[in-house]
């Protein structure tokens, strides 16, 4: 029996990323037109997508691939995030079990970007790919001693390099006095998303056909995959789903996807006389003792400051202007505070991304149907979670033994919510309670 879907939410794209703005124009691959087949269809090109094709393409180069999506490359949440490769887990834990999940996720995420990182070279990427390392900071003694401090611990269990730095030590690498204290991690890559997302999308294996500007509104599962398009249509006999939040318009992980909007700034470019106000090193990212409450920032190498704050529930996938304009209001609030020294330093592109979380932070992995699997929901870390996601679907479905298929399967998978009704009253309740019971590190 034939299995259909019919999208009612597409995604939507507001025109506003920074890291895109400042990058020269990109003409997008041609949008589908008329009745096309193949042996597989990936679709959505994010992160997950973009590692889904290229591995396909890789396990199987006799093989045709679609990679097909609603907007453009690096427009979406994958070219507009922060820019973080994330190769530590957030949350340690001290159990052996803990230790032994974070054992795992670190060989995922280092496997990650390698992956990332070759590519990078090989197609010589210009995504000012960084391995800088990272800082993550508390603005309060209280946010050393609840976070950074176990945060430490765990780092010393693991046997992971690391580094404390006091006010006055990190202000002397990224300028501002505003941070109590932090733990400096080596391994965590910085970079132009939309940049890398780019390249990696302009130099997919001959085998891959890229349809940009192709939103699929109906899904048919009937002796393989028929996926509609407004001017035409896919069939392949098998596919993968890599849409993320948008998971759930296919009706897979129905009631198990959390769709939040994430807002970040990006300022004008520093002039020499305001680097030398600033003080510091070139090219730093910071995150936040607390996610919710705090803001991740970076200093990118055009000399961009970027603040990325405020979370805000949307199960319509849809942020209006206004509350662009109110984000952008608190990024320069949250600037002003951190940065006194640059007193005429304006904010030159807002933007808001969806990120797609689960309850139980779990990934969204797996075969999900007869011939259709899957890797969406990275929680916020899409960067490395999302490669390594699409790599092993693709590796899954291909049958290619790879022992990090068993480390994927035990991250578990998306917990059931409750019904959304209360969602929309309970997130935002959550949220605003993260932000007040950590107002120390805001
Ligand atoms: C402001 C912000 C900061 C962040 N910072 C970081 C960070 O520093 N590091 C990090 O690791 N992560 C970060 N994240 C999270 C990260 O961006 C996501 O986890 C990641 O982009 C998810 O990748 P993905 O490939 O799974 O999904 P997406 O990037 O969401 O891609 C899914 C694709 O599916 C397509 N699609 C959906 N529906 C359809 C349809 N019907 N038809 C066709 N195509 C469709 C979409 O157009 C989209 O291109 C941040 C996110 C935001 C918004």
């Amino acid at each position: 029996m034939a299995e259909t879907a019919t999208v009612q939410i597409l995604p939507s794209d507001d025109k506003t990323n920074g890291w895109s703005r400042v990058l020269d124009p990109r003409t997008a691959t041609p949008a589908l037109v008329g009745d096309v087949r193949a042996d597989w269809v990936v679709l959505g090109a994010g992160w997950a997508g973009m590692a889904a094709a290229r591995r396909l393409a890789e396990n199987r180069p006799d093989d045709s691939i679609i990679l097909a999506d609603a907007g453009e490359i690096g427009e979406n949440a994958s070219g507009r995030n922060s820019g973080f490769a994330i190769d530590l887990p957030h949350n340690v834990g001290s159990s052996l079990d803990e230790l032994d999940g974070s054992h795992r996720f670190m060989a995922l995420a280092r496997a990650a970007v390698n992956y990332l990182e070759t590519s990078v070279n090989e197609f010589d990427i210009a995504c000012d790919w960084s391995k800088r390392g990272k800082y993550h900071a508390s603005h309060s003694a209280r946010g050393k001693g609840e976070v950074l401090e176990p945060f430490a611990r765990e780092l010393e269990s693991l046997g992971e390099p690391f580094r404390w730095l006091d006010a006055r030590e990190l202000q002397s690498e990224i300028g501002t006095p505003y941070y109590h204290a932090a733990v400096y991690t080596p391994g965590c890559i910085l970079m132009n998303p939309a940049a890398l997302c780019r390249g990696l999308a302009d130099n997919m294996p001959a085998n891959v056909t890229l349809y940009e500007n192709t939103p699929v509104a109906g899904l048919e599962q009937e002796n393989g995959i028929r996926l509609t398009t407004p001017n035409g249509s896919i069939f392949a006999p098998r596919m993968i789903l890599t849409t993320n939040g948008f998971a759930e318009q296919f009706s897979f992980f129905a009631n198990q996807l959390i769709p939040i909007a994430a807002h970040a700034s990006l300022t004008r470019c520093l002039t020499s006389d305001e680097r030398a106000a600033l003080g510091g090193e070139d090219d730093w990212g910071l995150t936040p003792a607390n996610a919710i409450a705090g803001v991740t920032m970076r200093f990118t190498r055009d000399h961009r400051i970027l603040i990325r704050q405020g979370f805000q529930y949307k199960p319509d996938f849809r942020v209006s202007d206004a509350e662009r304009a109110t984000a952008r209001q608190n990024h320069v609030a949250c600037f002003r505070e951190r940065f006194p020294m640059l007193p005429d330093v304006t904010m030159e592109h807002t933007w808001t991304g969806i990120v797609c979380l689960s309850r139980n932070s779990a990934p969204g992995f797996g075969k999900i149907a007869p011939n259709v699997w899957t890797s969406v929901c990275q929680n916020a870390v899409g960067v490395t979670k999302g490669t390594f996601g699409g790599i092993l679907a693709a590796d899954l479905a291909c049958e290619r033994d790879n022992e990090l298929i068993g480390f994927m399967e035990s991250l578990g998978e998306p917990d059931v919510l409750p019904h959304k009704m209360l969602m929309k009253i309970g997130v935002p309740a959550k949220i605003a309670w993260d932000i007040w019971s950590n107002r120390h590190e805001k």
